[in-house]
């Protein structure tokens, strides 16, 4: 059973529409799909829709915005209601956050001399969460980068001197809420974020998985933290976190997830 359990869309900061990505995921046999744009749930309809025609199950999920200090934790929500009107109102406070992160990036860059409007970053994001992603592309269009990572590299990444942190809660208050609208909080990439020393708070706040096999883990990451959700009885989830052809990460479904981590994830969906 192959499945790739976070991807990304048009919905937040993927280039590929959510009927692109279940077609592409339906031509490399994967049966088991997780949309998790972030801070939102707009993709989901037609990413169901068109999953449906080709026979893919599909997890709706979104990958919610938390801030810890000042680092970003991403906290996944997995079998969301898109419908549900608190969880709405959550994205919709998230994604106005997310805009003022991104006015207030564009006007840092703009002071500096880079050419870069909040005209061309939303004309990006055309309609989904604006994200850095969207202002990494409007700084290579605009000349100011070689590439979407040398603008990470240089001017938006974490620590370098255009990045502005998100007013978003705590992951603390994030897993608690969507333990409440009746889905399941798996960490993201605890890895990357490096966010194990968070991982006490969140147990008891609720959180129900660890996204241990993930793009960016390494081998010993991945081991690592299914040992830590195996000791701790939760779920393990993995995915490639896949935004477009041409971004950094791998191919959509080439994160190997092992098939008793999705059997547990899709039974667990089963009894919420
Ligand atoms: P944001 O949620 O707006 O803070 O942006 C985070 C997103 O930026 C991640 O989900 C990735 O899509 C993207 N991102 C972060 N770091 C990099 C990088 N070094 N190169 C390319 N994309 C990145
Ligand atoms: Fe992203
Ligand atoms: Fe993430
Ligand atoms: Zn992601």
């Amino acid at each position: 059973m192959k499945a790739d359990l976070h991807v990304h869309t048009t919905a937040s900061d993927g280039t590929l529409t959510p009927s692109k990505i279940v077609d592409l995921a339906s031509a490399r046999e994967i049966d088991v799909l997780a949309i998790a744009d972030h801070d939102s749930v707009d993709g989901l309809t037609e990413a169901r829709d068109a999953a449906e025609k080709v026979g893919i199950r599909l997890l709706p999920a979104v990958e919610l915005s938390a801030v810890q200090g000042s680092a970003d934790v991403h906290v996944l929500a997995y079998f969301v209601d898109a419908a549900d009107p608190r969880l709405l109102e959550r994205l919709e406070g998230l994604r106005a956050a997310r805009m003022r992160r991104a006015e207030a990036m564009v006007r840092a860059l703009g002071e500096a001399g880079f050419p870069v409007s909040v005209d061309d970053v939303l004309a990006l994001s055309d309609g989904g969460a604006v994200g850095r992603s969207h202002i990494a592309r409007a700084l290579v269009a605009a000349g100011a980068a070689d590439s979407v990572s040398d603008a990470f590299a240089r001017l938006i990444g974490r620590d370098r001197p255009y990045y502005v942190a998100k007013d978003s809660p705590s992951p603390r208050e994030v897993v608690g809420a969507i333990r409440e609208l009746g889905a399941i909080p798996v960490l993201a990439h605890p890895g990357v974020t490096r966010a194990d020393e968070l991982l006490d708070e969140l147990i008891s706040a609720g959180l129900g998985g660890i996204e241990a096999y993930h793009a960016d883990h390494t081998p010993a990451q991945r081991t690592h933290y299914a040992r830590i959700a195996a000791e701790r009885g939760l779920l393990v989830t993995g995915g490639t976190d896949y935004h477009g052809p041409g971004a950094p990460n791998p191919e959509l479904g080439s994160v190997h997830v092992p098939e008793d981590a999705v059997r547990a994830i899709l039974a667990a969906g089963e009894g919420l």
